[in-house]
């Protein structure tokens, strides 16, 4: 509990392996809201909070499978602020545990970590504040937690909950599985007393199951909140020129912070370079890099406004800055749920972003062959069908916000008017003679080769390869001069993604026919395929004669530049990311409104008693001067 908490409480001692009554529970919500409106300065829970906290504080287990920027952090630390005892969180990032201590702190509450890097003095000072019940909340990683020392002290403490973040990572079905969270199944048994919470923003229904049975709890302790996060707008393009399409879309985000996500640590160097050399405050980031590079980097990026962070997959996870406003992803990521996480980085605090993805075939066979290096057979079978489905989601002509969630198991509308198919709905073309062409000549070559050579093949080109194993003298040889080799690719593409094709990973990703290819070779089926957008023509792109950003002149806009300034300003004096002093979703409700009275300022959503407490008198006066 924080320091100041009322004494008139209720009574937190009830035995939690009995369901307490309902009065009881009503009691604890009372007192949650109480806590969210006084610590966080919230009005209320959000809908899909409340059901979680009260089937908590009834003495029941929960998984919460929530969608980034749901509130998933409040779901274990309002438990801490109203149970007795302290609340244990698991959680597999260690930025991810400083950010939210870090935040916590400034709210107030009693929060600390335990991880490596802390000194052994440090390690000992938690733990005594620990076991003397002087801690809300003890974020542990999951490595430090299985130590029988770290056991033996649970066993001794009051401890409220045991809350899992990232529980996706439990289970192999997950698309990030952790070898450490696997004991956590035994540790959740060995704390069977308590309530136990598990959250997730990424779990498609195997992995929900599994993290059930792993954690053992009944199928009544899952909570499933729609997955749609409506302020992304998501676009797909084919990459044809990724330099020059990657510039054009950071010129739309001039100034603000956002993610380019690469598949090797030589293209993120060369990308974080090439876009210094551009003019973008760009920073590379990969497991390569030293470790005091990286968390250089990485400090960077959250305490300053509008650094792009080129990165691998490595970057991110555990990442909580919520004005993230775009992600970009250059290769193909390996699997929706890989895509979904990383692109749901962008615009934690509600506010309109942007994912951007280029796409394309020589991507795919990489991750592929990535897939089938590392692991067992069966892992690179379930890989192999995630990447399937990533495929089918870049090639699709439907509303993207309504495949990515079909995919979860969720039942959209078909339009959402915030995806590039919807912005700009794709022609679609009767393209069975151009597929029979291309299925023909990938059958005629024995099956031994890659999509460019097919391409050659069917347009005719009589390059070395075609010559050496005269494939000029094939039926179809030529058949196909027709259509352009992109359009070819695209049809490529588009029969990979719609399973008529599938590409064998040893040596080059050759094409190989699946059954489904039959009845179309037979006439028996039509294939209807997107055409895809031409790229736009060449324009010679430079920073300077780009059109300059929209000038925002209203003086709610005026006022926000200059709260977010003292806000960066009071950040750097304590050394924290700008976000944890206030959201820009706060900010931009203070500078709307613009409060002149402590009352005033109280009444925007996010400004709690430490908040008004330490920042309160800063912001007014700014605010009176703004005028
Ligand atoms: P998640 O962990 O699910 O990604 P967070 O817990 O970080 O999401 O919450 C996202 C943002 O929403 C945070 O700024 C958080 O403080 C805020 N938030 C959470 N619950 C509420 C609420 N009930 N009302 C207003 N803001 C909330
Ligand atoms: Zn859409």
């Amino acid at each position: 509990m924080t320091d100041d908490l009322p004494a008139d409480l209720p009574a937190p001692d009830a035995p939690q392996t009995d369901a307490p009554a309902d009065a009881s529970v009503e009691a604890r919500m009372d007192a949650a809201a109480e806590a969210l409106r006084r610590v966080y300065g919230y009005h209320a829970f959000r809908p899909a909070q409340e059901p979680v906290l009260r089937h908590l504080f009834a003495g029941f287990d929960a998984l919460a499978v929530m969608p980034t920027g749901g509130g998933k952090s409040v779901l274990y630390q309002i438990p801490a602020l109203v149970l007795e005892g302290t609340v244990i969180v698991v959680s597999p990032l260690i930025a991810l545990m400083q950010d939210q201590v870090e935040a916590l702190k400034q709210l107030g509450v009693r929060a600390a970590l335990l991880n490596s890097t802390l000194t052994a003095r440090e390690q000992r000072e938690v733990e005594k504040r620990f076991e003397s019940g002087a801690l809300d909340l003890l974020y542990v990683a999951p490595e430090r937690l299985l130590t029988d020392g770290f056991m033996d002290r649970l066993a001794r403490a009051h401890v409220a909950l045991f809350a899992i973040d990232e529980a996706h990572c439990i289970s192999q079905w997950g698309h990030d599985f952790r070898p450490e969270y696997r004991m956590l199944g035994e540790v959740r048994r060995r704390l069977a007393h308590v309530p136990c919470l598990a959250v997730t923003a990424t779990a498609d229904a195997p992995t929900q199951r599994d993290v059930l049975a792993q954690l053992g709890m009944d199928d009544d302790a899952l909570f499933v909140t729609g997955f749609d996060r409506p302020n992304i707008r998501y676009r797909v393009d084919v990459s044809n020129e990724p330099k020059r399409q990657l510039l054009t879309f950071l010129d739309g985000h001039r100034g603000e912070a956002g993610i380019v996500y690469c598949l090797s640590r030589a293209s993120v160097e060369k990308a974080a370079a090439m876009l210094c050399a551009e003019g973008v405050d760009a920073l590379p980031y990969h497991a390569g890099l030293p470790q005091n590079v990286r968390e250089a980097n990485q400090t960077r990026f959250l305490r300053e406004e509008g650094v792009v962070m080129c990165a691998t997959i490595a970057f991110g996870m555990g990442i909580d800055k919520p004005n993230v406003r775009f992600v970009v992803h250059m290769d193909v990521p390996k699997s929706v749920e890989a895509y979904y996480q990383e692109t749901g980085r962008a615009g934690r605090d509600g506010e309109p972003s942007e994912a951007y993805l280029l796409y394309s075939m020589a991507s795919v066979v990489q991750q592929r062959r990535m897939m089938d290096d590392g692991g067992d057979a069966a892992h690179a079978w379930v890989g192999r069908h995630k990447l399937d489905a990533i495929v089918g989601f870049c090639e699709t002509a439907r509303c993207r916000r309504a495949v990515l969630l079909g995919y979860f198991g969720q039942n959209p509308p078909e339009y959402c008017g915030n995806c590039d198919t919807c912005i700009t709905p794709l022609e679609t073309w009767d393209a069975t003679v151009a597929a029979q062409k291309l299925m023909s000549a990938v059958h005629r070559t024995g099956q031994r080769f890659g999509g460019a050579h097919v391409v050659s093949v069917v347009r005719g080109e009589s390059t070395e390869k075609v010559t050496k194993y005269g494939h000029d003298r094939l039926p179809t040889f030529g058949v196909g001069a027709d259509l352009e080799a992109t359009e070819w690719r695209s049809v490529l593409r588009q029969l990979v993604a719609a399973g008529y094709l599938a590409i064998e990973a040893d040596n080059y990703g050759r094409l190989v026919l699946t059954e489904r290819a039959t009845p179309v070779l037979r006439g028996q089926e039509t294939v209807e395929l997107r055409r895809d957008p031409t790229p736009a023509p060449k324009a010679r792109r430079s920073r300077a004669s780009a059109a300059p950003p929209i000038e925002t002149t209203t003086e709610g806009e005026r006022r926000f530049q200059l709260l977010r300034t003292l806000r960066l300003e009071l950040a750097r004096d304590q050394a924290v990311p700008p976000y944890v002093i206030f959201s820009d979703k706060t900010l931009r409700e203070m500078a709307e409104r613009a409060p002149t009275t402590e009352a005033g300022l109280r009444e925007i959503s996010g400004v709690g008693e430490a908040k008004m407490q330490r920042y309160g008198e800063a912001f007014l006066t700014a605010l009176l001067n703004a005028g």
